[in-house]
């Protein structure tokens, strides 16, 4: 029994408890109490309270996003718009070509 007892005495410092003295996340916890997890240097939060990443700034990053994200490009503004573009070409086309139908139709 003193074994396990010398055991549990192993790293008594470095544990977590309610005395250690390391600096605490403290956000607000959805029970309301400040967390308890030990924080980051870099931002004071833990891992769970850290925050999501705001997403990239620059027009750089933006791109590389963009670029990340893209399939095949069927979709992207420029190949709906050149789509809709030869849409309304072919529907004057068809137009005309009726009218010029119904005016050979009438001649004969
Ligand atoms: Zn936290």
């Amino acid at each position: 029994m003193t074994v396990a007892k010398d055991i549990s005495e192993l790293g008594h410092l470095t544990r977590l408890g309610p005395n250690w003295p390391g600096k605490r996340c403290l956000a607000k916890t959805r029970k309301g109490t400040p967390c308890q997890r030990p924080a980051f240097k870099h931002n004071g939060r833990c891992s769970l309270h850290g925050g999501l990443s705001t997403g990239a700034k620059t027009t750089d990053g933006l791109k590389r996003i963009s670029d990340a994200s893209l399939k095949h490009g069927m979709y992207t503004k420029d190949k709906l718009e050149a789509q809709r573009h030869a849409a309304q070409v072919g529907r004057k086309v068809i137009g005309k070509l009726k009218k010029i139908v119904k005016t050979l139709e009438n001649k004969s």
